[in-house]
């Protein structure tokens, strides 16, 4: 067996030892005589695998009492919808674009209602946070959205904006669980957990108690009510049974880490060596205004793009795979979630320095 350095954007990296931990419990999960694909979700072993994951993502992120958590289906993009569909109760709601996960969400919102773009870095193909100190925020929004890390691009929000009062929605699909939060400044906050926390299929949606009512837009289907699935403790139907159990391992594992100050320290370690050796290369650069980095996801380019795909592909015969940027922008895109591991980022730098020196040469 052999594992590569895996820089997908998502699905992405797991932490090794819950992958382990997963094969032993495969066929006989603790004496049940079954997999936890087998199994009923409404039997007792599975109730205890639910309510530790999220009494175990309560505590890592320290999530408020009046707070529900759901865990869904849909991807992230379902929530595109089902955000307006719950919450747009003036029709009408703000969305900040910082990149193309963001205008989807804002797109999808116009269906439902006046969804106002009140700030965008589209204008330099989303490589930067635009100020939000002072956002011409609707009176009558129902609330404020944002993509807090923009994985295709790579910046990330590192203040929070000023919504003047109204409720702050955020995906954060990408920087889940990266860094602490302080859950009590959003209104609602959700994410695919296939970028840093588990298998695609599950999302998780952390809502505060007076934003679930049954005061949906008409036509809302029972399935898209954040209602009926705080109402039944996300069992309101069978759920992505098996991710939530994946899921629940990573949360123990983040805990076992030291939570998520520590996981926010080893972030910035990793992120440091790669952001360091990108502004003193003469080969590499990266893409995005530096004051906006993300800690997950790192574009960078040569500027050449036949060398970005010569870099690729000898990167990949290294051992290092999924380095090609997204299309949409090109280059090469370096995404290292919460379980990649620091030697995963020194070697990758290794590896840039000597195709660096092979290439400059040459020239
Ligand atoms: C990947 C991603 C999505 C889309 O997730 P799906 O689960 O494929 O719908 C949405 N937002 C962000 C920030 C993402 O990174």
């Amino acid at each position: 067996m052999s594992r590569v350095y895996n820089f997908s954007a998502g699905p992405a990296v797991l932490p090794e030892e819950v992958l382990r931990e997963a094969a032993e419990e495969m066929l006989d999960y603790r004496g049940t005589g079954m997999s936890v694909m087998e199994m009923s979700h409404r039997s007792k072993a599975y109730e205890t695998i639910i309510q530790e994951a999220e009494s175990d993502l309560r505590e890592l992120m320290n999530i408020p009492d009046n707070y529900k958590v759901l865990f869904q289906q849909g991807g992230a993009s379902q929530q595109f919808a089902m955000i307006p569909m719950n919450l747009m109760k003036n029709r009408v709601a703000d969305y900040i674009v910082t990149g193309q996960w963001a205008k989807k969400a804002y797109e999808e919102a116009c269906i439902y209602g006046k969804a106002n773009k009140i700030a965008s870095s589209e204008d330099k193909t989303f490589s930067y946070i635009p100020d939000c100190s002072h956002l011409p925020v609707s009176e009558d929004a129902d609330y404020v959205y944002i993509c807090e890390n923009n994985t295709i691009y790579g910046t990330k929000f590192k203040t929070l904006p000023d919504t003047k009062g109204k409720t702050l929605v955020a995906d954060v699909s990408s920087c889940f669980l990266s860094e602490p939060v302080d859950v009590s400044k959003y209104g609602l906050i959700y994410g695919g957990v296939q970028k840093n926390i588990g298998p695609a299929g599950v999302v998780i949606v952390i809502i505060r108690e007076d934003l679930i009512t049954e005061d949906v837009l008409p036509g809302t289907p029972t399935m898209l009510r954040y209602k009926i699935h705080a109402d039944n403790a996300s069992l309101y139907n069978t759920p992505p049974a098996y991710g939530i159990y994946i899921c629940g391992k990573v949360f123990k594992w983040l805990k076992k880490q030291g939570g998520l100050e520590a996981i926010k320290a080893y972030n910035e370690k990793k992120a440091k060596i790669l952001y360091d050796f990108l502004d003193e290369s003469r080969l590499f650069r990266g893409t995005v205004r530096k004051e906006d980095r993300s800690l997950m996801n790192v574009p960078f380019v040569t500027g050449n793009p036949e060398l970005d795909a010569a870099f690729v592909k000898e990167a990949r015969e290294a051992g290092f795979e999924n380095l090609k940027g997204h299309r949409s922008v090109g280059g090469m895109r370096a995404s290292i979630y919460n379980a990649m591991p620091l030697e995963g980022v020194e070697k990758l730098v290794e590896f840039m320095k000597d195709f660096e020196e092979k290439n400059l040469c040459t020239e």
